[in-house]
């Protein structure tokens, strides 16, 4: 079955940390104070922090996992 995971584009991702704040997994976070990562493990899809990320840079990719 197709899932959905969250993906940032890292270039471009400014380290608000305003997607970090709406997860209901705790699946972000920006270990390197530079960009913030995605456990692909934790996330379940929802789209919360693509729509709260001020710079439009998370994109939801299916997956087949
Ligand atoms: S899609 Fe949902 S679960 Fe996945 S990282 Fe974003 S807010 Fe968290
Ligand atoms: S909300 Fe967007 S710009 Fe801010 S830390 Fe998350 S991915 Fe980066």
């Amino acid at each position: 079955m197709a899932k959905r995971k969250a993906t940032v584009s890292i270039s471009e991702c400014v380290a608000c940390g305003c997607c970090i704040k709406v997860c209901p997994r705790n699946a972000i976070a920006i270990p390197n104070g530079v960009y913030a990562n995605i456990d692909k493990e934790l996330c379940i899809g929802c789209g919360k922090c693509a729509k709260e990320c001020p710079a439009s840079i998370i994109t939801l990719e299916v997956t087949e996992a």
